[in-house]
C-alpha cells in the first residue's frame, strides 16, 4: 500500500470533520492531516480508514478512533522536544501522531505480537521513537522518568500511582479510567504531592491489563 493524493484528500476531510466535533489545536490537526493512518490497518480496511472510528488491528486490539487520537493528543499540549511516554503501542499510529509532534517517545506494549509487529512496521515507515518496550505499562518507565506527558491508550480501572509518580512538575497524564466504559481524566501535576484532576467525557477503550508475572 502507499499514501496517494487520494488518501491526503481524505486525511483532510477528517481533519474537517475533527475540527467539527471541536478539536481545535492546529499542530494536532496537522498531525493527523500527515500521518497515513491506512498504513497503521490491515489491508481490507484500508477504504475506511479515514472514517472516524476504531477498527480491529491483531491479537483482539484495536486502532482507536481518529477522534480520541486527537482529543487526548489535545490534552497532552506535546511541545517539540517534550519527553511522552505512550502507554499501549497497538498499531503505532498514536505513537507516530506523537512523532509529528517532534515529542521524543517512548511507548510501552504488553502483546507480544502486535510489539513485534508494530516494531517491523516502524522500522520500515522511518518511524523513531527513543524506545519501543515490550512489558507491562502499569510500572511505567522509572528510569526514563520524569515525563512531560504520559499518555494511556487503554481504559484503566483505575489511575496507577506509579504514572502520576513519574510527571515532572507541570506534567500531564491523559488516562481513560473506567471498567466499562471510561472517563477521560488529565491530572496536571501542581506539586510533589499534589494533582489538578479533569474529568472530560466518556470513552470506550480496550482494557489495560496487568500482566502477573
Ligand atoms: N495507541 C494504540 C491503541 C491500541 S489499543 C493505537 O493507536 O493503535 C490499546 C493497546 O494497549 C493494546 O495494544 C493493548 O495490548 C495495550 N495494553 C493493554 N494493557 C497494557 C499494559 N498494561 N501495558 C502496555 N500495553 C497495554
Amino acid at each position: 500500500m502507499k499514501d496517494t493524493l487520494k488518501h491526503r484528500g481524505m486525511r483532510n476531510k477528517l481533519a474537517e470533520l475533527l475540527i467539527a466535533k471541536g478539536i481545535s489545536d492546529k499542530k494536532v490537526l496537522n498531525a493527523i492531516r500527515a500521518v497515513p493512518r491506512h498504513l497503521f490497518m490491515d489491508s481490507s480496511f484500508e477504504g475506511h480508514a479515514y472514517q472516524d472510528k476504531a477498527f480491529p488491528i491483531s491479537a483482539e486490539q484495536t486502532i482507536s478512533q481518529p477522534y480520541t487520537v486527537a482529543f487526548q493528543t489535545e490534552l497532552l499540549q506535546v511541545e517539540p522536544g517534550d519527553k511522552i511516554l505512550e502507554i499501549g503501542t497497538g498499531s503505532g499510529y498514536q505513537t507516530a501522531i506523537l512523532l509529528a509532534l517532534k515529542a521524543k517517545v517512548f511507548t510501552i506494549e504488553r502483546q507480544i505480537e502486535l510489539f513485534k509487529k508494530t516494531n517491523i512496521f516502524f522500522k520500515k515507515m522511518g518511524y523513531r521513537p527513543k524506545k519501543s518496550i515490550f512489558g507491562d505499562g502499569y510500572k511505567g518507565l522509572p528510569e526514563e522518568a520524569p515525563f512531560d506527558g504520559i499518555i494511556v491508550t487503554a481504559g484503566a480501572p483505575e489511575t496507577p500511582k506509579s504514572l502520576l509518580s513519574q510527571l515532572k512538575m507541570g506534567g500531564r497524564l491523559v488516562i481513560p479510567v473506567g471498567e466499562d466504559d471510561q472517563t477521560m481524566t488529565l491530572y496536571i501535576r501542581t506539586s510533589e504531592k499534589e494533582f489538578e484532576k479533569k474529568e472530560l467525557g466518556v470513552f470506550r477503550f480496550v482494557p489495560m491489563l496487568e500482566d502477573k508475572n
